[in-house]
């Protein structure tokens, strides 16, 4: 299918590895120049090569913290106008209740709430002005069940998930799609991470872990990167201009539920 979007400019924040940068991929596939964000410079610029080289695309890369004012100034400055956002950011380390200090929720909101806030903030005007636009935010499966572990992404995610359901449909008339992808467990570092902790709590390896994990979705499996980017490149499609303020869920089955 042709997407409709070669030419198009795009941002994506936290995208040197994982799922940021399948979004990224998928959308260079597609024709789209890039901008492309993540802290290490290293990754980064390797990425930024590996997708000139499949995809024939310009990619150009903006190393900085995006869960600060002063990494988002640098980001939004780098980035310009673009047709396309797609925002992420690492997730918040997994904990009990009582762990967690008001310091640790700050920090939670910073990057999983407010930096996608923020770049919509700056980066809508331009779109609204010429009246299309896509912006995809990367928020979690927490948001339409708790992970108990994870309740800083439960918190901030959700957060995040009311400030799109309204700002959507503010904007839904001048052309732009606001839209959340909504992560199952998926083969990245996060997973390894999140997995590591699991064996260390039940003195197993990491790969049991996955594997025990990976019983529990009905799939039978973790998501991709790849597959992960397709949907994204989808909803940034000329395709999906009727898709407004939606959550989409890309876990393999693995949330219990009916609607
Ligand atoms: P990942 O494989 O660890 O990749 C994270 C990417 O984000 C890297 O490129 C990293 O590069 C960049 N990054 C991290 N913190 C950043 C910051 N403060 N500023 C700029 N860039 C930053 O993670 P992932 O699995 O793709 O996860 C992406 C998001 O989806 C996370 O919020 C995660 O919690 C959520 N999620 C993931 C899963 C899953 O199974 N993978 C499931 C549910 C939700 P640098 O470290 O160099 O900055």
């Amino acid at each position: 299918m042709d997407l409709g979007i070669a030419g198009k400019r795009a941002f994506v924040s936290a995208s040197s590895k994982g799922l940021g940068k399948g979004c990224a991929q998928a959308l260079a596939e597609a024709g789209v120049d890039l901008v492309i964000g993540a802290r290490g410079k290293e990754a980064l610029e390797a990425t930024a090569e590996e997708l000139r080289q499949a995809h024939g695309v310009s990619v150009t890369t903006v190393a900085a913290d995006i869960t600060t004012a002063e990494g988002q100034a640098i980001t939004i400055e780098a980035a310009g106008d673009v047709d396309i956002l797609v925002t992420n950011a690492g997730g918040p380390p997994p904990g009990m209740w009582s762990d967690w200090n008001r310091d640790d929720f700050i920090r939670a909101l910073d990057a999983n709430m407010l930096a996608p806030i923020a770049l919509m903030k700056a980066m809508l005007p331009h779109m609204m002005d010429q009246g299309w636009g896509r912006i995809v935010n990367i928020t979690s499966q927490s948001v339409k069940a708790p992970i108990a572990v994870l309740g800083l992404s439960n918190s901030a995610r959700a957060g995040l998930t009311g400030y799109v359901a309204g700002t959507s449909r503010q904007v839904a008339g001048s052309g732009v799609t606001i839209n959340n992808l909504l992560p199952g467990i998926h083969a990245t570092d996060r997973a390894v991470s999140l997995d590591s902790t699991v064996a260390k709590a039940q003195d197993i390896s990491v790969e049991e872990a996955a594997a025990n994990r990976a019983k529990t979705i009905p799939a039978g499996r973790y998501g991709t990167a790849a597959e992960f980017g397709a949907t994204c490149a989808f909803l940034c499609s000329q395709h999906a201009g009727f898709i407004v303020g939606q959550n989409i869920l890309l876990d393999g089955g693995s949330t219990n539920m009916t609607l």
